[in-house]
């Protein structure tokens, strides 16, 4: 039996699996991510996963932005920036390693392992922290120049450029839509509709806007709490416009979306948004699916991509 090592580096957790080329994971552990330490302490998990087997390679799903030549990644999420990956994972681990952006490690694990499998006009796409897809058309997994092909969640949504996003940016989809953003939509909202926050669900889970995160927006909104439902309607006006231009791109067969913001909230964002898409499209209208691997998703591709890596 052969067997591969896939790694999934996100912004908060640090997986990392032991598994075959049919995607049986036999081993896995879970850390916070080090962004400090991120050589040192992958190479230690790989390790403790590995010790004395013998492994064809290692595959990586790394947060980005990326530069997958190179091997140097620069977290949006980090203060630290310019980490060289590559290279010393390949010298002190003696293996063949390869990375790609995250996103894209996705979509090869849906394609490979999950619901979209052969799908060869395939896009995956994330509701969590932030907002990012994968894409693949005609067979082949889209890379872009660096490695960062389709950073969806700062496509411009909003012509008012009313919110700032992380990248530096003005009117972002992620600025208004991920989860750790739409807490800052949900006050500019109250601001603009003069809404009193103190006498809303929201304000009751949260104690306040700086307490404030998206699950109690769905969970206010569940409750029938009609600030936080004016919050997700404005938010899903603004998903459905990302996932049709989305879709007007890449003209997909199926659409997989996955990131725990949507897997958790499927009644009130993915439902809404994929309603009267029709309306907002060039092209024929994919299937959706929602993504049964869960958060192993990107683990899933980057193990598939320890045995058939995208750029060796
Ligand atoms: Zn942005």
């Amino acid at each position: 039996m052969k067997l591969g090592v896939g790694v999934d580096i996100g912004a908060s957790k640090l997986r990392v699996a032991l598994g075959t080329r049919e995607g049986r994971i036999l081993r896995k552990v879970v850390e916070r991510t080090s962004f400090a330490t991120l050589v040192d302490q992958v190479e230690r998990m790989i390790k403790g996963l590995v010790g004395s087997l013998e492994v064809e390679g290692v595959g990586m799903g790394v947060v980005g932005p990326l530069d997958i030549h190179k091997g140097v990644i620069n977290p949006a999420n980090s203060p630290v920036k310019g980490i060289e990956l590559l290279e010393p994972l390949k010298e002190r681990l003696k293996l063949r390693v390869s990375m790609v952006n995250d996103c894209i490690a996705a979509v090869v694990g849906v394609h490979s392992y999950g619901v979209g499998k052969g799908v060869e006009n395939l896009v995956y796409v994330t509701f969590s922290t932030g907002i990012g897809a994968g894409a693949i058309v005609d067979g082949h997994v889209l890379l872009g120049k660096d490695g960062n092909a389709h950073e969806v969640g700062h496509m411009v949504v909003d012509p008012e450029f009313k919110l700032p996003c992380g990248c530096g940016g003005w009117g972002h989809w992620e600025a208004y839509c991920s989860g750790a953003n739409l807490p800052k939509f949900a006050k500019l909202l109250s601001e603009e509709r003069g809404w009193e926050f103190e006498k809303s669900l929201m304000y009751d889970i949260s104690g306040g806007w700086d307490g404030l995160k998206s699950e109690a927006i769905f969970e206010a909104a569940r409750r029938g709490d009609w600030m936080a439902r004016e919050v997700l309607e404005a938010a899903n006006r603004f998903n459905r416009i990302g996932m049709a231009n989305l879709i007007n791109l890449y003209d997909p067969s199926l659409v997989v979306i996955g990131g725990a913001m949507a897997l958790n909230n499927r009644d009130l964002l993915v439902e809404p948004m994929i309603e009267g898409i029709e309306g907002m499209l060039a092209t024929r209208r994919p299937r959706f699916e929602l993504t049964k691997l869960g958060d192993d998703v990107v683990l899933y591709g980057a193990l598939k991509l320890a045995f058939d890596p995208l750029n060796p």
